[in-house]
C-alpha cells in the first residue's frame, strides 16, 4: 500500500513537473457534488492548503484522496484514485431556476435568478412584489440539496430596509406556498445595493423561500444565490 502510494506520488510529480495534464483517458467522472466539477492539474509549485489538516502543500505532494483548497483561487481540489485532480467550485444552484412570487407585477420573480446582481430596479434585473401582507418569493432548485448558504443582493436605489426581517425558508413542502418550511436564517439587514451571504446549519430542501411574515411590504430581490459549500 505504501509502495503504491509512493508510486502514485512520483507519477503525479512527474506529470506536473513536465507540465503535462493527467492522462484524460484515466479521468473518472467527477465526484457527484453540487459544484462545477472537472479534471484539472495544478501546475508545479502551486501552493494548496489541505482541507483536513490546514497545512500548505505543494502540488506535487498531494496524494490520491487528498482534498485541498488552492490558495490562489480558493478552489477545492481533490485527488482521486486515478491521481486526477478535480476542481470543485461552489455552483449557484438557483441560477436560471424556476422562480415565482406572491404577486405578479412588472418585475418578474425570475429576475432574481438571472445571474445579474444589478441593483437598480429600472434595469429590470430585480424581482418585485406588490405591496401586500406577507409577500414571498420562491425558487425551485429541481431536486433536494443540503443547503448551507444563501446570498441576497438588495435593491440599490433606495428602500434598503424593506428586506429587514425576511425569513429564508428551505424545504420540500409547498404547503402555504413553501412558507411553512423550516427557517434557515433571518435577514437582519442588507446595505443598499450590496450582496450579503447568509451561512447557516445545512437544511435539506428543494425550495428556497424569501418570506416577510405578518407585515404589509414590497419584497424586492435583485439576486438570490443558493449554495452547498
Ligand atoms: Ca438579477
Amino acid at each position: 500500500m505504501m509502495i503504491s502510494r509512493m508510486a502514485v506520488r512520483v507519477i503525479l510529480f512527474l506529470t506536473l513537473f513536465t507540465g503535462l495534464c493527467v492522462a484524460q483517458s484515466k479521468v473518472k467522472d467527477p465526484p457527484s457534488c453540487p459544484c462545477s466539477c472537472g479534471p484539472k492539474s495544478l501546475a508545479p509549485g502551486d501552493a494548496a492548503v489541505q482541507s483536513s489538516t490546514n497545512e500548505t502543500l505543494k502540488a506535487e505532494s498531494l496524494a490520491p484522496g487528498d482534498a485541498a483548497v488552492q490558495s490562489s483561487t480558493n478552489e477545492t481540489l481533490k485527488a482521486d484514485d486515478s491521481t486526477s485532480l478535480y476542481v470543485c467550485v461552489p455552483r449557484n444552484l438557483a441560477l436560471k431556476a424556476t422562480a415565482v412570487q406572491s404577486s405578479p407585477v412588472q418585475h418578474n420573480a425570475k429576475n432574481a435568478v438571472d445571474g445579474n446582481r444589478n441593483s437598480v430596479l429600472a434595469s429590470d434585473s430585480c424581482s418585485q412584489t406588490e405591496e401586500e401582507m406577507s409577500p414571498w418569493w420562491r425558487v425551485d432548485l429541481g431536486k433536494t440539496y443540503e443547503i448551507n448558504r444563501v446570498s441576497i443582493t438588495n435593491r440599490g436605489d433606495g428602500f434598503a430596509k424593506k428586506i429587514n426581517d425576511a425569513q429564508i425558508r428551505i424545504g420540500n413542502s409547498l404547503i402555504n406556498n413553501g412558507n411553512d418550511n423550516p427557517i434557515a436564517t433571518v435577514v437582519d439587514f442588507i446595505p443598499l445595493g450590496e450582496t450579503k451571504s447568509f451561512k447557516f446549519r445545512p437544511v435539506m430542501g428543494r425550495y428556497v423561500n424569501i418570506f416577510i411574515p405578518a407585515r404589509s411590504e414590497i419584497l424586492t430581490l435583485c439576486e438570490v444565490e443558493v449554495f452547498v459549500d
